[in-house]
């Protein structure tokens, strides 16, 4: 029998993988921008620049929403109270309209279906998405089911020439049932992360991801977001036809229609976990374009961009793009509840959806309380946060403008908005250091530099999952000067490491 020890059970094997790195630490405490983790007697505080990737817009263990979180619980606020009017959740969503209206210059109500995590509000929406195209497949069948009775008919009052019209209508039913058993087509950008549920790491780009769970959900097709025109050949190439038919006369014809094979568009405005890049202006147009064509939702993912991390509520706001649907989670919930919401306009809005989708968990009143907090806090001062998360993000990013111009051959690029930073160093596959090619070689180059700023400068910083060469930045809208100048002091030294020795110091003792 394998001897087991307790704590090896909770996914040892990633463990093992972030002590490769260096980054198997534990940590008992957070504050703010500080995480800390205990030697001997004493707590070591470490600077958090991953900020829960992306949750804790308002810092570790915020004050304010852990006092309010202690008064609810004190308060024996009815956590559980399925199937019951939900004023707390009602205020959220009334809360994320009103932002929404003033972000995009629209006043169509959003509806609001609430879920526990990212993922699951990226699979409502593709659920919700199927249910348009369900309803529209249904009409489609019912009229062509109409045509073909009114052939049958034809044919039997003989009022038509053409022969054989049981096996042309037995021909046309096959056609269209074939096509309607196939599962739909989603559109996301090359680099997207939407999650790793069965659904929604079909729309997640990495491989290492999706390609095993494939047979289980509806694909994507991935659309380069640097190619104009592309997504319009993916569609072209995708395209199927129903058929149907007519009475022209004395004849029936077979004509084609378009077949709605797709669900819809999904995308992140800035792609977080791809490398922190915001997406072009023309692809952004192109992708509303065809889905107006097609007449199918532009899935907005806010999960990691959102809450005011890129100096606006909603990254897509700095687009132009206003979304059918919105996907928000993360910073939502204040770095302390599981919060997540799915947004629908009112125009697309199915209402039979709200029987089709719920979980034990989700639109309980303590995190949907915690998330009209957080919305509130982040609405404050007409938008404190959001001003404080530009000009931080702005004083970060001219910080590590200046590292790059410091050592152009160690980084490659400084990227991103507001409070949601990408520094992307070069690849080290031809490094004349033997061990820089071996950190390569592993796949997991980034993480070691992660592990560096970690042991070396008590900097918590990791890189995007599938661009695994960038480091995220996404602190809490509270960072402060000198933490960013400690922050570019390590980069600093560590670009030094990589650029000047034979890296050997990056690699874990
Ligand atoms: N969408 C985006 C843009 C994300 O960044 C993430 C998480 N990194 C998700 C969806 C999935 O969210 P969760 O981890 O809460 O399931």
């Amino acid at each position: 029998m394998t001897e087991v020890t307790l704590e090896e059970l909770a996914e040892p094997y990633l463990r093992g993988v972030l002590a490769t790195a260096g980054l198997d630490v534990e940590y008992v405490r957070g504050e703010g921008d500080r995480l800390y983790y205990r030697r001997g007697d004493e707590e070591v505080p470490v600077l958090d620049f991953v900020g829960g990737y992306g949750s804790t817009m308002l810092g570790h263990s915020n004050p304010e929403l852990v006092a309010y979180a202690q008064e609810l619980l004190a308060g024996h606020t009815p956590i559980h109270a399925q199937f019951s009017r939900h004023p707390y959740a009602n205020e959220v969503a009334a809360r994320l309209n009103r932002i929404i209206q003033r972000e995009t210059g629209s006043d169509e109500p959003y509806f609001a279906i609430f879920a526990n995590s990212g993922a699951e509000a990226i699979e409502a929406a593709m659920k919700h998405a199927e249910l348009e195209r369900y309803t529209r497949i249904e009409g489609l069948r019912a009229e062509i089911g109409a045509n073909l009775e009114a052939a049958k008919a034809a044919a039997a009052a003989g009022t038509v020439t053409t022969r054989g019209v049981d096996a042309v209508v037995a021909d046309v039913v096959a056609h269209n049932e074939a096509l309607i058993a196939q599962t739909p087509l989603f559109l996301a950008p090359v680099g997207s992360f939407h999650g790793k549920l069965a659904g929604s790491t079909q729309l997640t780009y990495n491989p290492v991801y999706r390609a095993v769970f494939s047979a289980l959900a509806a694909q994507a097709r991935f659309v380069p977001v640097d190619e104009p025109g592309a997504v319009d050949d993916i569609v072209r190439s995708e395209s199927r036809e129903l058929h149907d038919v007519v009475v022209e006369g004395d004849r029936i014809e077979v004509v084609r229609r378009p077949f709605p094979r797709f669900c819809a568009v999904v995308l992140e405005p800035i792609l977080g976990e791809g490398g922190i890049h915001e997406l072009p202006e023309t692809f952004v147009r192109d992708v509303r374009r065809v889905a107006t064509e097609l007449d199918i939702p532009v899935v907005v993912d806010e999960i990691q961009s959102g809450m005011g991390r890129t100096g606006a509520f909603l990254a897509s706001s700095h687009l132009g793009l206003r979304g059918d649907y919105y996907a928000m989670a993360k910073s939502l919930g204040g770095g302390i509840a599981k919060a997540a919401v799915m947004l629908v306009r009112a125009s697309r809005y199915q209402t039979s959806f709200e029987m089709m989708h719920s979980s034990t968990f989700a639109k309980d009143s303590f995190s949907c309380l915690i998330a009209g907090k957080v919305l509130e806090m982040l609405e404050a001062d007409d938008g404190g946060v959001y001003r404080a998360a530009q000009s931080r993000g702005t004083e970060l990013r001219s910080a590590l403008r200046g590292l790059q111009e410091e050592f152009p051959e160690v980084l490659k690029d400084v990227r991103g908005r507001g409070l949601m930073v990408g520094l992307e160093f070069f690849e080290q596959g031809d490094a004349t250091s033997e061990t820089l090619r071996e950190l390569h070689g592993s796949g997991f180059f980034g993480y070691f530099l992660s592990g560096y700023l970690l042991r070396e400068h008590g900097i918590r910083t990791f890189p995007t999952s599938s661009a695994v060469y960038t480091l995220r930045f996404e602190p809490s809208a509270y960072i402060g000067a000198p933490d960013i100048a400690r922050l570019t002091e390590a980069l600093r030294e560590l670009c030094r490491q990589i650029r000047d020795t034979d890296g050997r110091r990056l690699a874990p003792i």
